[in-house]
C-alpha cells in the first residue's frame, strides 16, 4: 500500500508538563537528589573539560551550597560546575527529556557512568515543591555571559542576563506553601544523608559539609583493611553487633556491578524476611527495599550495591524476571559461597563461630537453588558426639639433618620443624562433614547416619548409643527437622539415616539403670541384651520403622522465607 504520509507525533506541553511534574516521581523529596545530582554532574563535566585541557586556569575545589532562605521561601543549590551559556539552556533545560549527558561522554570519551543523568527529566522534579525556579548560570566557556532562567511552572520561561560572575550555577526554588517543610534545616540534613551522602563531592550546609563522600565500595579490595570494612558497617548500621562476614563486589562485566555485602550477626530481634541492602546508582541512594536482587535465601544479607545495570522504575515482578537481575542474584549467591568456602579452610574457629547464625541459611539456600547447594555441598557441617583429640601436630620431633653437599660427614642442623601447637580441626571441637563422619564410622556401620533430632527428649537414647561406641550427628533445628532431613535423605540415596529412637524399645532406654541385673529367662544382662539389639540394627537395614512415618509427615516442598528464616531463626538460638 502507499504511504501516504509520514510525520513527527508532537506533544502539547500544556497537557504534558503537569503529567511530568506530578506522576514522573511519586515522591516529592527526591528533587533535592537530582538538583544535587546535577549539580554533581557539572562538577565532573568540568574536571572533563579541563582534563581535555580546555580551561584556561586550574579546576577550582569542587563545591556543592545549599541555603535556605526562609522569609523568601527559597531553597538554592549552588555548585561550581560547568555552568550553562544561553544556548546550552535553551538545548537541555527548555527542551524536556533531553540530556547533555551522553554529548559528554562521547566527546570526552568518558564512560557513561562517569555521569549520574541520563534521561533529561530530574531538572524538572523540582517544579514538584516549587512554583518558581531559576537558573543563574555562568559557563566556563571563553567569552560566555551569565543567564538567568526562570519558569514558574507553566510552559513558558524567561531568559534574562545575570549578574554572576562565578563559574557555575545557582539554581533556586521558591517552594509551595505546603512544601515549606524542605525549608528546614533537619529536613535538608536528612535528605542528603539518605540520598547524596555517597556522592562525591563535599555539600555545605550552614557552614558545614553535611556528606561523608566517600563510598567504600567503589573502591578497590586490595586498598581495604578488615578495620575499613567494620567501620564502614557501624556507619550504615550503627548500634548492632559487628558482622560476620562480607564480601566485596566489583564486577564490569557483563553488567556494571559495585558493593559490599555483610551477613550480620543475627538477633532475635533482626527482621529476616524483609531485605535490608541499599541500592545505589553511581553512588546515589535509590531505595532500600530491592528484596529482588538478593537471593531469597540470603535475605539477612545488609549492604549497598551499585550498578547503573539495575532498572529502576520498573514493577517488582518485572524486576524479578529481570536477566540482569537474576544473573546479579545469582553472582552474590557464589560469592557468598566462595567466601565461606575460605572461611570454611583457612579460618574453622571463625567457621564455627559463624555458623551458629549462617547455617540455617545455607541449608535453606541449599534446598531452595541448586547451583548454591553444589557451592557448598562440602562445608556443611553438623554437631556430633565424636569429638577429636586437639593436638595434631607432632610434638618435639627430632632434628632433621642434611648432608652437606660436598663436605664429606659434616652435617648441619636445619630449622627444628616442632609442631607442637594445639591444631584445632573440626572434630576437635565436635563438627564433623557428613562424608568424614561416613569414612570414620565405615568398619562398623556403613552408608548409615545415625541422628538425633531432640537431644532433651532423646538424651538417653544418645546415651545408650554413645555407650555402644556410636556417633550420632545432632539434626535438631527446625530446618533440619522438618526440611533438611528429608533432603539429604534425597541427596545420599544410598546411605540410611536413623533418627536414635526409631529402633529402640523403649523399655530398654528406661530401664538402662539396672545394666548388670540378670534377666532370668534369657541369663543375659541388661547391658548385654542391648548389645545385642544394636549389633542386629547395624546388621539388618531394613528396621527402621519410626523413620519411615516421619518421612511422610514432611513437607518436600519448603515453604517462602517468610515463613521459615524467622522460625528457623528462633529454633535455632
Ligand atoms: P540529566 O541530568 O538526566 O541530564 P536533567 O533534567 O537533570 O537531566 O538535566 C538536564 C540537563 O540540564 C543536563 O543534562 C545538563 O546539561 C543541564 N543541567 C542541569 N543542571 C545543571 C547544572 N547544575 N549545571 C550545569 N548544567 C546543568
Ligand atoms: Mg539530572
Amino acid at each position: 500500500m502507499a504511504v501516504l504520509e509520514k510525520g513527527n507525533i508532537t506533544i502539547h506541553t500544556e497537557n504534558i508538563f503537569p503529567i511530568i511534574k506530578k506522576s514522573l516521581y511519586t515522591d516529592h523529596e527526591i528533587f533535592l537528589r537530582e538538583l544535587i545530582s546535577n549539580a554533581v554532574d557539572a562538577i565532573s563535566k568540568l574536571k572533563m573539560a579541563s582534563l581535555a585541557g580546555e580551561l584556561s586556569g586550574d579546576v577550582p575545589e569542587p563545591e556543592i551550597t545549599i541555603t535556605v532562605d526562609k522569609s523568601n521561601k527559597t531553597l538554592s543549590i549552588y555548585d561550581n560546575g560547568i555552568g550553562m551559556t544561553v544556548d546550552e539552556i535553551k538545548k537541555y533545560i527548555n527542551q524536556v527529556a533531553f540530556s547533555s549527558a551522553e554529548e559528554f561522554v562521547q566527546k570526552y570519551q568518558k564512560s557513561a557512568n562517569d555521569l549520574i543523568g541520563h534521561f533529561g527529566l530530574g531538572f524538572y522534579s523540582a517544579f514538584m515543591v516549587a512554583k518558581q525556579v531559576e537558573i543563574d548560570t555562568l559557563s566556563y566557556k571563553e567569552g560566555a555571559k551569565a543567564v538567568h532562567w526562570s519558569c514558574d511552572g507553566s510552559p513558558e520561561f524567561e531568559i534574562t542576563e545575570s549578574s554572576k560572575t562565578q563559574i557555575g550555577t545557582t539554581i533556586t526554588l521558591t517552594l509551595m506553601d505546603d512544601e515549606q517543610e524542605y525549608l528546614e534545616p533537619q529536613r535538608i540534613r536528612q535528605l542528603v544523608k539518605t540520598y547524596s551522602d555517597f556522592v562525591p563531592v563535599p555539600i555545605k550546609f550552614e557552614n558545614e559539609t553535611i556528606n561523608r563522600q566517600k563510598a567504600l565500595w567503589k573502591e578497590s579490595p586490595q586498598n581495604l583493611t578488615d578495620e575499613d570494612y567494620l567501620e564502614f558497617y557501624r556507619y550504615l548500621y550503627p548500634f548492632q553487633e559487628d558482622p560476620l562476614l562480607w564480601v566485596h563486589l566489583n564486577t564490569d562485566y557483563p553488567y556494571l556491578l559495585n558493593g559490599i555485602l555483610y551477613f550480620p550477626k543475627l538477633r532475635p530481634d533482626v527482621d529476616v524476611s524483609q531485605g535490608h541492602i541499599k541500592l545505589f546508582c553511581n553512588q546515589v541512594f535509590v531505595n532500600d527495599h530491592c528484596e529482588e536482587i538478593i537471593p531469597e535465601f540470603l535475605m539477612p544479607l545488609r549492604g549497598v550495591i551499585d550498578s547503573p545495570d539495575i532498572p529502576l522504575n520498573v514493577s517488582r515482578s518485572a524486576l524479578t524476571n529481570h536477566r540482569t537481575v537474576r544473573s546479579i542474584a545469582n553472582h552474590i549467591a557464589k560469592k557468598i559461597a566462595d567466601r565461606l568456602k575460605s572461611i570454611y579452610n583457612e579460618t574453622p574457629e571463625e567457621y564455627i563461630k559463624c555458623w551458629q547464625d549462617v547455617g540455617t541459611f545455607i541449608k535453606y539456600g541449599s534446598l531452595k537453588d541448586d547451583k548454591f547447594k553444589k557451592q557448598v555441598e562440602d562445608i556443611l557441617i553438623y554437631k556430633t558426639t565424636y569429638k577429636a583429640d586437639k593436638v595434631a601436630g607432632k610434638s618435639k620431633t627430632e632434628t632433621p639433618q642434611v648432608q652437606v653437599e660436598g663436605e664429606g660427614d659434616l652435617w648441619e642442623d636445619v630449622t627444628p620443624k616442632t609442631e607442637n601447637e594445639e591444631k584445632f580441626s573440626y572434630e576437635s571441637e565436635g563438627y564433623t562433614t557428613l562424608p568424614a563422619y561416613l569414612e570414620r564410622n565405615k568398619e562398623r556401620h556403613e552408608n548409615r547416619i545415625f541422628y538425633c533430632t531432640d537431644p532433651d527428649t532423646q538424651a538417653t537414647y544418645v546415651e545408650l548409643y554413645k555407650n555402644q561406641g556410636l556417633e550420632i550427628l545432632f539434626m535438631d533445628s527446625f530446618i533440619d527437622t522438618n526440611y533438611f532431613i528429608p533432603f539429604l535423605e534425597r541427596e545420599y540415596s544410598e546411605v540410611k539415616f536413623s533418627r536414635v529412637d526409631a529402633e529402640l524399645d523403649d523399655t530398654l532406654v528406661q530401664q538402662d539403670k539396672a545394666d548388670e541385673i540378670v534377666d532370668p529367662n534369657t541369663n543375659k544382662t541388661r547391658s548385654d541384651q542391648i548389645k545385642e539389639i544394636f549389633e542386629k540394627a547395624l546388621n539388618n537395614n531394613k528396621v527402621n520403622i519410626k523413620t519411615q512415618a516421619l518421612k511422610s509427615d514432611t513437607p518436600e516442598s519448603t515453604p517462602p522465607a517468610m515463613v521459615l528464616l524467622p522460625e528457623a531463626m528462633r529454633r535455632f538460638r
